[in-house]
């Protein structure tokens, strides 16, 4: 199975913007399993700007774009080195793929991208693809990475996507005000009335929250892609989400 796997800040890194180092040892080693087992994946991972606050020892995620694009660039060398040596650990490649929305809007970079996907995974490499945030200005900006994961599924002929974040899917309104809230487990239209569930917030250090994550339901339900939203919190969940198990919201593909 082609499955893209897009992961957030939140799940890679603690609040200080450092590397969550159990979990990232942990996604990693699940991930070339799977691999092992036959899967071919694709990681959509953010982390980049979290990370170079983490380096560059920021007291908090930068608001102006220089500070934010030099931030990614620092974070993103040490995103790609973090995933280079946990994935050598188990034999397997890494490969980095940065684009813009420039790149998928303009056919001949986008079979370019397309292209070098499907030889990647022919040569059993990993792509980890981001945004290219330091060259990514608001007019070519996806923004964020659920939407970026949903592209990149739409695009590669992926069968899955599977959101990694640090709630456990879709509920039915925000779980961490109402203790009463509950997890809707399938999906299989955005309605208003599923729209209005989302609430609009992230976390301190990454893009995206429920709003970002529904439209990229919509991008990847539209693209016949099937979209799980888990929680990363424990990256064993991916191995119940491939033997088929009922793991957080399933978004059916049309
Ligand atoms: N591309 C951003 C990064 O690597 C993440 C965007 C997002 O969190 O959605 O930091």
């Amino acid at each position: 199975m082609r499955v893209v796997v897009k992961i957030g800040t939140s799940t890679l890194t603690h609040a200080t913007g450092r590397i969550n180092i159990r979990r990232v040892e942990s996604l990693c080693r699940v991930l070339s399993d799977l691999k092992n087992a036959g899967n071919e994946i694709i990681l959509v991972s953010s982390g980049a700007i979290g990370m170079g606050v983490g380096k560059l020892m920021l007291s908090n995620k930068p608001e102006d774009i220089p500070t934010k694009q030099a931030a990614a660039a620092v974070g993103q060398c040490e995103l790609m080195y973090v995933y280079d040596n946990e994935f050598a650990k188990y034999n397997h490649n890494v490969a980095q793929i940065l684009i813009t929305g420039n790149d998928v809007e303009n056919p001949q970079n986008l079979l370019n991208f397309q292209n070098t996907v499907n030889r990647l995974l022919e040569f059993g490499v990993l792509p980890v693809i981001n945004e290219n945030d330091s060259v990514s200005t608001d007019e070519i900006a996806i923004g964020d990475n659920d939407a970026l994961g949903a592209i990149v599924a739409s695009h590669v002929g992926a069968q899955r996507l599977i959101i990694l974040s640090d709630i456990d899917g879709l509920y039915d309104k925000n779980p961490s005000v109402y203790p009463d809230a509950k997890l809707i487990k399938e999906v299989s239209e955005i309605t208003p009335e599923i729209t209005l569930m989302a609430g609009g917030k992230g976390t301190s250090l990454g893009t995206g929250g429920m709003v970002t994550k529904l439209h990229a339901a919509q991008i990847a339900m539209d693209a016949g892609v099937e979209m799980i939203i888990a929680n990363g919190r424990n990256p064993e969940v991916l191995y119940d989400i491939s033997e088929g198990k009922q793991v957080g919201t399933l978004f059916k593909r049309k």
